[in-house]
């Protein structure tokens, strides 16, 4: 197969096209699915008493806005706009879904995203009203007391709570790189425990989900994903570094809307949030398809805003929608910032992607004539030839189109 195909193949494959439109009888049997499932949840009783209208009270955040919130999610799951009623119901809903949250080999910075926001927003808000069950970082009990809480919370919510892993599990020398407790327990026997009675496992960060950064080479603590070591259970990848909060939330909603995972890719990343490229999405493309370019730090181009394509930008071959949906309570993002991504999605993308060099041939060449300048140089020298993007550009930017219709 010559690299012109593989990247064919890659972009083609089954597992990364998203379907924004599958009929009205499918979104009809989905609507009542949900409706059914939210009568439920709202019969239940409601695990914790905090209640979404006081937090969005006591932030100064009016009914409006919380629809508005609603209506822009709805969007981001790829559901029709119909859809938002049960979508902010589902967000009053959230305390009725346990969640165990689990700390492994991290920096806790997913918890921190989500957490040292002074003006939060309203997906980190809806992230408070989950019925959090255990969270290391965040519960007062320690020691016996807090292993005696996880054991509890595990028995009463069998099979019916979230387990939500964030970092990566040491498998290396013996598996003691990192233990929990006073029984000394492996984090991957603490994983498999917590995950083994879970209605489905999320790893948070890109850590828990490919290893991240204590994974990088030469990988002394043998670091690997949650679903390198938890198997026959629903998985759901959030990569980045750190997790969008929005994702989490949208991933959370999800299960709580269906009762089931949301679709996910090859890499078991939801397709609401990591279908599309960042490329695809940028407010810089128009440069980078223009052919402007910074060629260095503090250059005219760097003023300008323009493609950082030649300063080692990442976003060609990142799926991720950090574009559309930011950082630090929505206000900017890496590439907005003026770095080019590293690629923090991705597997293995310390190694691969965070160096601030274009993955290959960096002299961007005028293929057979167009608006393009040139093509995305893929993953470890995969394409070289330049022009051979503009069929795939096309296939993507309708893809993007689509997304963009939907909003
Ligand atoms: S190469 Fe990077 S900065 Fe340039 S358009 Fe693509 S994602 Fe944006």
């Amino acid at each position: 197969m010559d690299r012109r195909d593989a990247l064919a193949k890659m972009f083609s494959a089954k597992g990364v096209r998203v379907n924004t439109n599958r009929g009205e009888a499918y979104y009809d049997r989905l609507k009542k699915m949900m409706q059914k499932r939210l009568r439920e949840l709202r019969e239940s009783p409601a695990a914790t008493k905090v209640d979404i209208q006081k937090v969005l009270d006591a932030e100064g955040l009016s009914r409006r806005d919380f629809m508005k919130w609603a209506s822009a999610i709805t969007a981001m799951l790829m559901l029709p706009a119909s859809f938002t009623p049960l979508v902010a119901e589902a967000a009053e809903l959230m305390n009725r879904v346990p969640v165990i949250w689990i700390e492994l080999q991290d920096c806790a910075g997913n918890s921190e995203a989500i957490l040292r926001s002074d003006s939060p927003t309203i997906d980190e808000l809806i992230l408070e009203t989950i019925d959090l069950e255990f969270n290391e970082t965040l519960m007062a009990a320690a020691g016996h007391q807090a292993e005696a809480h996880l054991e509890e919370t595990m028995k009463t919510f069998k099979g019916k709570y979230l387990c939500v892993v964030e970092g990566s599990v040491p498998i290396g020398a013996g598996k003691e790189w990192c233990t929990i407790g006073a029984k000394a327990e492996t984090f991957e026997e603490h994983l498999l425990k917590v995950a083994g009675d879970a209605a489905a496992v999320v790893a948070v960060g890109t850590c828990a989900t490919f290893g991240g950064v204590p994974a990088a080479a030469p990988n002394p603590t043998g670091a690997v994903g949650v679903q390198d070591i938890v198997k026959g259970k629903p998985i759901i990848n959030i990569p980045a570094c750190p997790a969008n909060p929005a994702n989490i939330t949208g991933t959370i909603l999800h299960f709580v809307l269906t009762g089931q995972i949301p679709e996910l890719d090859h890499l078991n990343r939801p397709k609401f949030a990591f279908g599309y490229r960042i490329h695809d999405n940028c407010e810089r493309r128009a440069h980078f398809d223009a052919g402007e370019f910074v060629e260095e730090w503090g250059d005219e181009g760097a003023q300008n805003n323009w493609c950082l394509y030649k300063m080692g930008c990442k976003g060609p071959m990142t799926f991720n929608n950090c574009s559309i949906v930011r950082y630090n309570s929505g206000t900017n993002w890496p590439i907005g910032a003026g770095h080019g991504c590293i690629g923090c999605s991705e597997p293995q993308f310390w190694d691969k992607y965070a160096y601030e060099r274009p993955m290959a041939d960096a002299n961007i060449k005028a293929p057979t004539g167009g608006v393009e300048k040139s093509v995305d140089e893929f993953g470890l020298g995969l394409l070289t030839a330049a022009g051979v993007g503009i069929a795939i550009h096309a296939a993507i930017s309708a893809t993007a189109g689509k997304k963009e219709e939907e909003k």
